[in-house]
């Protein structure tokens, strides 16, 4: 119980310290106008008018404030339902859900999720498989599995529940049957189980500084993160025809040569950049070249995506403010070649400059094509 309620504070802070950006632009520095002159790239100019989808957010409150910046901003939005303890109850957000989507259907996608209470009872799986087809038919267009799988719950015998735990196949399968996306966040960002001194962002060190109680490397008895992978791969190698996206890059944000042979391995599976660009900036400072190419030769495998999140408690127009920040200081990064300062990593982060082709996928056509609503379901009997 109390290792769950540490995994609950750590989660918190993966969500809320989001892109928890700490970048800041140095227009100075910016060669955007004469590349984009001479070259198929976009500039900041046109941040606002390019069609753009955030696929991983949580709007946990009906304010319409992120709905308004998202229109704003020329984006589409996907809220991710999260059964996490400091969000609104799952009643709550699945409330928030449909009343968004009912104000701007074509603008705000929702996922639901599950939770894990009951979990092991007979009837657990049809219960779940059963609210699952409910939502769907409500709008959902995708569920979230979290990392509560392979960190927090665990089983009659007081083991961790894994991804790959054969009781959770009857919803994998349901959800594929559904024809919706699953969208599983497993593991932690591949610092959390270095020392400090190794870590690549300021973020990640300071808070395992300040919490070394949720620091993995301190404690080599949990699982380690080739164990999360490992049962990640294993769940998906079960489930081959599952439509999958990775969240926080399917927690291989540290390399992308290794995110390159996940993709490669599972040709169903994508994944989100969710808080983790920094990651993938700490790389590119170091081979802007290698990263570049990954992303042109996975343009069809990367959803752009933030995790920002706005809670009933948050100021409406500081959120506003933060979001419109994140979202541009991305797309510099991405979009352009201007340059900025990015705090978390200590670096004046280049921007990769992808082509325009490759940024409208990741940015709109990949998001739209893995969130696409569910199929029409038969009639009547015809089970599958
Ligand atoms: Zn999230």
């Amino acid at each position: 119980m109390h290792k769950g309620l540490q995994w609950m504070a750590l989660a918190g802070w993966l969500a809320l310290g989001c892109a928890a950006c700490a970048t800041t632009a140095s227009p100075g520095v910016g060669r955007t106008g004469d590349l984009a002159a001479t070259a198929d790239i976009y500039a900041m100019s046109d941040f606002s008018r390019v069609r753009k989808y955030d696929a991983h957010v949580h709007a946990n409150t009906m304010d319409t404030a992120f709905l308004e910046q998202a229109r704003a901003d020329g984006f589409e939005l996907m809220s991710i339902n999260v059964d996490y303890p400091d969000f609104p109850a799952l009643e709550t957000q699945h409330a928030a859900a449909l009343a968004l989507a009912a104000a701007e259907p074509a603008r705000f996608h929702w996922a639901t999720t599950f939770p894990m209470d009951g979990f092991g009872a007979p009837d657990w799986a049809d219960t779940v498989a059963a609210a699952l087809a409910r939502d769907v038919a409500q709008g959902a267009r995708a569920v979230k599995i979290w990392k509560n799988v392979g960190m927090v719950e665990r089983d009659a015998d007081g083991r961790l529940i894994m991804l790959d735990h054969p009781g959770l196949s009857p919803v994998a399968e349901r959800i594929r049957a559904l024809g919706v996306a699953l969208i599983g966040h497993q593991g932690e960002p591949h610092n959390c189980w270095l020392p400090l001194e190794e870590m690549t962002t300021d973020n990640d060190r300071e808070y395992f500084r300040n919490h070394p109680e949720y620091h993995m490397y301190l404690h080599p008895e949990e699982p380690g993160y080739e164990d999360q992978i490992a049962a990640r791969d294993q769940f998906l190698a079960a489930h081959p025809r599952l439509r999958f996206v990775g969240a926080h890059v399917g927690s291989l944000e540290y390399d992308v040569d290794r995110l390159g042979a996940f993709l490669d391995r599972f040709p169903h599976a994508t994944v989100d950049l969710a808080a983790r660009m920094s990651q993938v900036q700490y790389q590119s400072v170091r081979d802007r070249d290698k990263v570049r190419d990954f992303f042109i030769r996975y343009q069809d495998r990367v959803l752009y995506g933030t995790d920002l999140t706005l809670g009933p408690d948050a100021d409406p127009d500081e959120f506003r403010r933060q979001a419109h920040a994140v979202w541009r200081a991305d797309w510099r990064y991405l979009a352009t070649a201007e340059s900025q300062r990015v705090e978390t990593i200590d670096a004046d982060v280049p921007g990769l400059a992808l082509p325009r082709a490759v940024v409208d996928k990741l940015y709109y056509a990949n998001a739209a094509r893995m969130f696409a609503p569910a199929p029409i379901p038969p009639a009547s009997g015809a089970g599958n």
